[in-house]
């Protein structure tokens, strides 16, 4: 069989391949969920672009202030409307995920405000952010505080606990939909709508703002369709769709993504100004591709925890349970289970793959971390990408591949190289 070649010819045995063809075999219906999602959600961009009546005159760059860009204005619209917002901010000065957040949490909290996370502490990066790792510049240092209030044991919010927390000074509440590296279920929208309603009924003022990092275009809503106020992430994952090469997203409410604008560029200036230098069209194409690109991803992810939980590890989410965003993780338990899942997926690589990632420190991260990425955008996670941190449980964390056909192909080599390591057997 032609398939069974090519695969043997780029290092996959012929035990693993029939081993992932038994798998697939099994989740036809579930990919059928996925791509009826991709298609809600294809329509819903599509619709987006048609309202806002993009045309080629809005892939033309600007330079120097840039001052009435209409290209990235309109983009803003585009987004505002499929996240179904008064506003965005979606900019290449953007440079990535945690900036996004930084910028709408100092844009929106003034000294002597306080920060309420309601979803356990916020991921890695954040902490020094907000000033939970002291740090230069975070929250903290500028008079505003912090306070947190873990989920429940099963991962539901702690609706008691909340109440309790809230006080006169909480100013704003961060929900993070993803498990980022942490070994907890991630939340649906629809129960982040629940905290959301819960948080608003003992004080409506409270700004709500939802890390939603990983989990754009997975469900048919997204939290603002729930009441969130503010709602970001990055576009070197999902919703720039494999294509957008830089950039992050806020949006929202009207006059807390201003706040945000105010800050990301200056007091005064807000959305005026921001050059897009050519880059936009990328933005809008990536967003496009979007919905099918992270059912790709999302198809790999699945097939990846089928795989996994069926020789014994633990995988979370479970082969079997609805997901909420494209992140697998699958506990090893042994650095070197780790390290050679890293090394099938940089093997698999279009880019790279000649490469042999090891653990090292990383800015941002309190242990050491290994990271596979044969990436075509640096550092991009809606490409196929897999990283962990090197301490207990030795979990590593998987996501993206742009395409199925290579997510499968990389899910596939981890697999040989943990063969090959003597680390699992076949049944
Ligand atoms: C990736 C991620 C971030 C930070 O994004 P970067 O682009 O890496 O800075 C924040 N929160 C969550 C949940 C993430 O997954």
């Amino acid at each position: 069989m032609k398939l069974e070649k090519i695969y043997e010819s780029m290092g996959i045995s012929k035990e693993v391949y029939a081993y992932g063809q038994k798998i697939e075999a099994e989740l036809k219906d579930r990919f059928e969920q996925i791509d009826e999602t991709a298609e809600y959600n294809q329509l819903k961009v599509v619709q987006a672009m048609q309202k806002c009546r993009v045309s080629d005159i809005h892939f033309a760059g600007t330079s120097g202030y840039g001052y009435n860009d209409l290209g990235r204005d309109t983009l803003e619209e585009v987004y505002a409307e499929a996240f179904h917002t008064e506003a965005a901010l979606v900019r290449p000065q953007i440079t990535c995920g945690t900036h996004a957040l930084a910028v709408a949490l100092a844009g929106n909290l003034r000294p002597g405000d306080e920060l309420l996370a309601i979803s356990g502490k916020p991921y890695d990066t954040l902490e020094e952010v907000i000033g939970i790792r002291p740090s230069s510049g975070s929250l903290l240092e500028y008079g505003i505080t912090y306070r947190q209030v873990d989920l429940l044991p099963d991962d539901r919010f702690d609706f008691e606990k909340i109440r309790l927390a809230m006080n006169e000074r909480t100013r704003m509440v961060h929900i993070q939909r993803s498990k980022g590296y942490q070994t907890r279920r991630t939340l649906s929208v629809a129960e982040i709508g629940k905290a959301i309603a819960y948080v608003k009924s003992v004080n409506p003022d409270v700004i709500c703002m939802v890390d939603n990092c990983y989990g754009e275009f997975v469900e048919q809503t997204e939290p603002t369709d729930v009441g969130a106020d503010l709602c970001v992430g990055s576009l070197i994952k999902n919703p720039g769709g494999g294509l957008a090469p830089t950039g992050g997203y806020i949006a929202g409410k009207k006059k807390y993504v201003e706040h945000a604008a105010y800050r990301l560029t200056s007091p005064g200036l807000g959305k005026e100004v921001g050059a897009t230098m050519g880059i936009i069209q990328s933005f809008y194409q990536g967003f496009f591709l979007a919905p099918t690109v992270t059912a790709g991803a999302l198809k790999g992810a699945i097939f990846a925890a089928n795989i996994y939980e069926r020789l014994g590890f633990a995988v979370l989410p479970d082969g079997q349970e609805s997901r909420h965003d494209i992140i697998q993780a699958i506990t090893f338990g042994t650095p070197e289970g780790v390290i050679a899942f890293c090394r099938g997926i940089q093997a698999a690589a279009p880019v790279d793959s000649f490469v042999e990632p090891s653990p090292a420190p990383m800015p941002g991260y309190d242990s050491d971390v290994i990271m596979a990425a044969g990436a075509f955008v640096q550092g991009s996670s809606i490409e196929l990408s897999a990283d962990g941190p090197m301490k207990p449980p030795y979990a590593v964390y998987f996501q993206g591949g742009l395409t199925w056909e290579h997510a499968k192909f990389g899910i596939l080599m981890s697999l040989q190289k943990l063969l090959e390591a003597g680390l699992i057997k076949l049944p």
